[in-house]
């Protein structure tokens, strides 16, 4: 089973699309409740993590800081 990693940050492209007709969200704020931004309209919403995790098409994950000096 795979492991879902989800962080503040992430982008996700979900199999249902939001009302405004937009896939992606801006994952906000992680728990055993995940909050999402819409990043069509930038509605947030609530969602069950296990739903969430169920609705995933697709994970963009943020790119890495440049930390280099
Ligand atoms: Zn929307």
């Amino acid at each position: 089973m795979e492991i879902v990693k989800l962080f503040p940050g992430t982008l996700l492209e979900l199999k249902k699309p939001h009302p405004c007709g937009n896939h992606e969200f801006r994952v906000v704020r992680v728990g055993s409740i995940c909050r999402v931004v819409c990043v069509g309209c930038g509605r947030d919403m609530d969602m069950d993590r296990v739903k969430l995790e169920r609705a995933i098409r697709r994970i963009e994950q943020p790119e890495a800081p440049h930390t280099n000096p």
